[in-house]
């Protein structure tokens, strides 16, 4: 395992870290799982182990609830002022900030990300998500009124509701988990974290960083582990909400649970997007966009343009140009300096879009560039892969690949484009190209999506809150949504007569 570490060309603090025996982060403290179960760590870019992460199991699981659970009623995070939480997150901040080079290295190689990426997208994004939330601890005031006959006082307090429950998925590993922990703490809650099995490391390594910043014991847990660890969590009665990002199938099963169990809950599930582009769009523009609509991440993203509509005058001229950038790119190693498209994130993800790559072509879809990836032994690559269909309804234009498959359509009039992008169970991101600003706002109004970008796919902001409808999840993460997501309001009624 040493060898492929230093194969994978990482920095010396970064392979120190990854060489490291990976534990569980429980109560302020490293304990291997309590049955010492472990389970490997891949780097996608070799299909090699490069580490090994400790298995929680269900004793683990009840250890890290019951610490968060004293660490939110008893301890210095109790009673700890609104603006120390604020500098106890800006700490984390500036530690993440001062460590962003070995963060990126560590998810460049774990996901397979390429490291400029994972450096100016993930990283940069986690740290700005925790200095925009810890501003948040020093605004949660309530509001006062009287009430009855003018006879009562009322009051309210906006309290945090508990120990949370962290789920996330593998595209963004550490940023998924920000989304969520940096609200989770300004609100005053504790955290079990949860990591996806597949990329387990950035979430230990910020984990020793909450210890240097201050976070005080049981305030945030990490238990690395699979769908049963994620699943024995969502079941413990010590879990007052679950915040989950991953597919909808999952969502699905947490949300069935967590309406039975009465817990509180968000969902940030999977998606479909439509991406639409315009007659009189700038074809330029529209065609360098809807590429990386698709193709970032290698498609690994839950907003991913995966359905793209162009009209039919210029279909040839935007599929000729989606084409020559899929054709000038090849897919390498997070980690190698010229790396703009990484691999696929595991063995099985590397199956799953093959499988979803030979239906397009067995039901008809025209495949125009990329296409199966080979020579699983060596990494798990796939190149960009554009389809041209009429058919909207083949499995490759319906489901979410969650790889680098683009289906590309042409179509004649606006209204039945509507439609055709409403057609779909998700609704996370729509997106249009144009530049008539009058169509932008009435198409954007008629897109069943949580977001919708015109002219441009994918800008987020820790202050613009981002989530799905239909489908696509329940709640909105970032800005106020996100900090209330995880407050109860408690109102308090004082007898003034
Ligand atoms: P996933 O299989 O749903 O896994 C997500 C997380 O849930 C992982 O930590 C997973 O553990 C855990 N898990 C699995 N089964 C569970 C269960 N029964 N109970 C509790 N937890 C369980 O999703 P994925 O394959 O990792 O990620 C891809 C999906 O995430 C895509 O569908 C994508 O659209 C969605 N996604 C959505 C957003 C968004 O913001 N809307 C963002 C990113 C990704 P394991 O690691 O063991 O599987
Ligand atoms: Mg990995």
């Amino acid at each position: 395992m040493t060898e492929t570490i230093a194969a994978a060309g990482l920095s010396t603090a970064a392979a120190s870290f990854v060489r490291r025996t990976h534990q569980l982060f429980i109560d302020g403290e490293w304990r291997p799982a309590a049955d010492g179960a472990t389970f490997p760590v891949y780097n996608p870019s070799t299909s090699t182990e490069v580490a090994r992460a400790a298995q929680a199991g269900p004793s683990d699981v009840d250890a890290a609830v019951k610490a968060a659970r004293r660490a939110l009623s008893e301890g210095p995070w109790a009673t700890m002022t609104a603006a120390y939480r604020s500098v106890v997150m800006n700490r984390l901040a500036n530690l993440l900030e001062e460590n962003a080079d070995e963060f990126a290295e560590i998810e460049a190689l774990d996901n397979g990300k390429p490291l400029v990426y994972a450096k100016a997208v993930d990283i940069a994004a986690c740290i700005d998500e925790l200095r925009y939330f810890a501003g948040w601890p020093t605004k949660l005031v309530g509001e006062t009124a009287f009430a009855g006959e003018n006879d009562s006082l009322y009051y309210s307090l906006k309290q945090p509701v508990g120990v949370c429950a962290l789920i996330v998925p593998w595209n963004y590993p550490l940023l998924m988990g920000m989304w969520k922990i940096a609200p989770a703490l300004a609100a005053g809650c504790t955290i079990v974290l949860k990591p996806a099995e597949q990329t387990p490391l950035a979430a230990l390594r910020f984990a020793e960083l909450a210890v240097e910043a201050g976070v005080p014991a049981g305030v945030l847990n990490v238990l690395t582990g699979d769908g049963a660890t994620g699943s024995a969590l969502v079941d413990h009665p010590g879990v007052q909400k679950i915040a989950f990002t991953g597919s909808t199938a999952v969502g699905r099963e947490i949300g069935a649970k967590a309406g039975r169990a009465l817990k509180r809950v968000t969902l940030e599930l999977g998606g479909k997007s439509p991406n639409i582009i315009l007659p009189d769009a700038d074809l330029e523009a529209a065609i360098a966009g809807s590429y990386s609509a698709i193709y970032f991440n290698t498609g690994q993203s839950c907003n991913a343009g995966s359905r793209l509509f162009v009209p039919a005058k210029h279909y040839d001229e935007v599929m000729a140009g989606l084409s020559e950038m899929a054709h000038a790119t090849t897919p390498l190693p997070g980690l190698h300096p010229d790396s703009t498209m990484g691999p696929v994130v595991s063995r099985e993800q590397f199956d799953t879009v093959n499988r979803y790559i030979a239906s397009g072509i067995d039901e008809g879809a025209e495949l125009v560039a990329g296409g199966i990836g080979e020579d699983p032994d060596h990494g798990w690559f796939i190149k960009p892969t554009l389809f041209s269909s009429t058919d909207d309804s083949i499995t490759v234009a319906r489901e979410e690949i969650f790889g680098p498959v683009l289906v590309a359509s042409p179509y004649d009039d606006i209204d039945d484009v509507i439609a055709r992008a409403n057609a779909t169970e998700y609704g996370l991101v729509a997106g249009l190209w144009t530049r008539d600003v009058a169509s932008a706002h009435k198409i954007a109004a008629k897109l069943e999506a949580g977001t919708v970008y015109v002219n441009r796919w994918a800008q987020f902001g820790p202050h613009v809150p981002f989530g799905g409808v239909k489908s696509s999840g329940i709640g909105r993460e970032h800005g106020s949504p996100a900090v209330e997501a995880y407050l109860e309001h408690k109102s308090v009624l004082i007898d003034l007569s």
